[in-house]
């Protein structure tokens, strides 16, 4: 059987960025270490930071102070003054990616435009995202959502960075319908694009294909979605220990992906288990 990796695997830049802030925050660090959320959306490398000492917080009460790293995904605005005034030392680690998504998002709204970030509602970079604009941005995530919108004199639109181009510009489409003046954002991330893209090519050369990443990561779902899109057949895993025997059988070859948040040494893992699987069975010495 032959094995296909994209040809860029591993962390993104931001996620890359995030995590070596987290671990220069805690070399020599004598003060407790926090990163607010899951540093990033796989369970793997938040349990080897967690083995370090930082652990990962969803409320700041009653929690003693100490440096707490904002993750990639950013927050919104009013939480960091608030987080220092009761006396945690702030690393921001959001993506600059992020933060060009955040910053046009406020923009759009002191310009009086009604804004609509088209994303999941519940991901914490689009909560972020909303937070600058004072939570007065409308988000939506399919098309139903924007036949309930009103129509509006301006309309200003970003995406949430993990968003599919094809999907954003489908939307994007849509809204046009719904206002005098339209403005939109790009802010669809470069790396996201590019990991897409790349899954997509694997993914009509083979029949099986095998996702890496944390089943809460949304650009590592997509992946899959992606897959299937070509009528492979796809499976999601976070570790090896996932693999199944009977998804090889009959399959000449398969394609390995991987989400922008997952480590290297993870997607090799799982590359390595598969080699494993074709590998003829050593007899038993006798
Ligand atoms: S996927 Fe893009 S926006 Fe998100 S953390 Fe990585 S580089 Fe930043």
């Amino acid at each position: 059987m032959r094995i296909f990796l994209i040809p860029n695997y591993g962390f993104c830049f931001g996620v890359k960025r995030s995590i070596d802030m987290a671990y220069h925050t805690i070399k020599n660090n004598k003060t407790p270490a926090y990163t607010w959320g899951h540093i990033i959306h796989n369970p793997q490398v938040v349990a080897q930071l967690e083995k370090t000492g930082v652990s990962p917080l969803d409320s700041l009460k009653g929690i003693k102070p100490g440096k707490l790293i904002i993750r990639s995904h950013g927050v919104s605005p009013e939480f960091i003054p608030k987080a220092k005034k009761m006396g945690f030392e702030i690393i921001d680690a959001t993506c600059p990616f992020v933060q060009k998504a955040q910053e046009y998002a406020k923009r759009l709204c002191n310009e009086g435009y009604n804004v609509v970030v088209i994303g999941a509602a519940e991901h914490p970079e689009v909560q972020g995202i909303i937070g600058h604009t004072n939570f007065r941005a409308t988000v939506i995530n399919d098309l139903k959502a924007i036949a309930k919108l009103p129509r509006v004199q301006k309309l200003g639109i970003v995406s949430q960075t993990t968003l599919s181009p094809e999907i954003f510009a489908e939307m994007v489409g849509k809204l046009l319908s719904k206002a005098e003046e339209v403005r939109v954002y790009n802010t669809i991330c470069r790396a996201v694009i590019s990991r897409q893209q790349e899954t997509l090519e694997l993914a009509k050369k083979v029949k099986l294909m095998i996702i890496v990443g944390g089943k809460n990561s949304a650009n590592t779902k997509r992946l899959a979605e992606l897959a299937r899109s070509q009528g492979c057949e796809a499976y999601q895993i976070e570790t090896k220990s996932e693999i199944k025997k009977q998804w090889f059988k009959n399959k000449l070859s398969v394609g390995v992906t991987a989400g922008t948040s997952t480590p290297d040494w993870i997607i090799l893992e799982v590359v390595q288990a598969i080699k494993n699987l074709s590998l003829p069975k050593k007899k038993p010495r006798k």
